[in-house]
């Protein structure tokens, strides 16, 4: 049986805080247009949800769901939609809104699918950037947290489904007993 211990790596106010300082610059950034938010289900939701209200510039909003396959807790390049793309991207600035971006497989796979559809600008926002696993070369415009190593959960996040409905976002340490 695996039991777990945990740790707030990040508290619900350093997260909120930050979150409306991102929906500020991407607000500021994209002034005067009018922007396509395309989220990643479904660790996004908590993030996506809070990002846009806290946002002041017309946005449309909507949701893609990917699987990727490899061994254990990595991807791998094998990307496959669930659940694509519903609005018209052709003409339209787009930002890719993510949980947590590890090898990087998935964004890249997205990215190249959104492109594919003629899209005029294409720009990722990750609640956080988990670098040291990178295996693909993914531009990241907007930067929430930067997370050394380790396995985190909560603020939407999940391991195998549970702790995505708490506030905080905590390291997981798994502990045999
Ligand atoms: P990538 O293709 O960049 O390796 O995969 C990113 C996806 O892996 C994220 O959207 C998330 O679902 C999952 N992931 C990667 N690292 C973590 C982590 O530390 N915690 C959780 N809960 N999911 C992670």
């Amino acid at each position: 049986m695996k039991d777990f211990t945990k740790e707030v790596l990040f508290s619900r106010d350093a997260i909120q805080s930050r979150v409306q300082r991102l929906a500020e610059e991407i607000s500021r950034d994209y002034h005067g247009k009018e922007l396509l938010l395309i989220g990643v289900l479904n660790g996004v939701f908590m993030f996506f949800s809070d990002l846009v209200k806290y946002m002041d510039i017309p946005v449309k909003v909507d949701f893609v769901r990917l699987a990727s396959y490899g061994s254990g807790t990595t991807s791998s390049g094998d990307v496959r939609v669930l659940k694509g793309i519903e609005l018209s991207v052709a003409g339209r600035d787009v930002l890719v809104v993510e949980d947590i971006v590890d090898t990087g497989y998935t964004l890249d796979a997205l990215i190249k699918i959104i492109k594919a559809k003629n899209a005029d600008s294409v720009k990722v926002c990750a609640l956080l950037d988990k670098s040291e696993r990178r295996m693909v070369d993914v531009p990241i415009d907007y930067t929430g947290f930067t997370v050394e190593q380790g396995f985190v959960v909560g603020y939407g996040l999940d391991y195998d489904e549970q702790f995505r409905y708490f506030q905080d976002i905590y390291t997981l340490h798994e502990i045999s007993v």
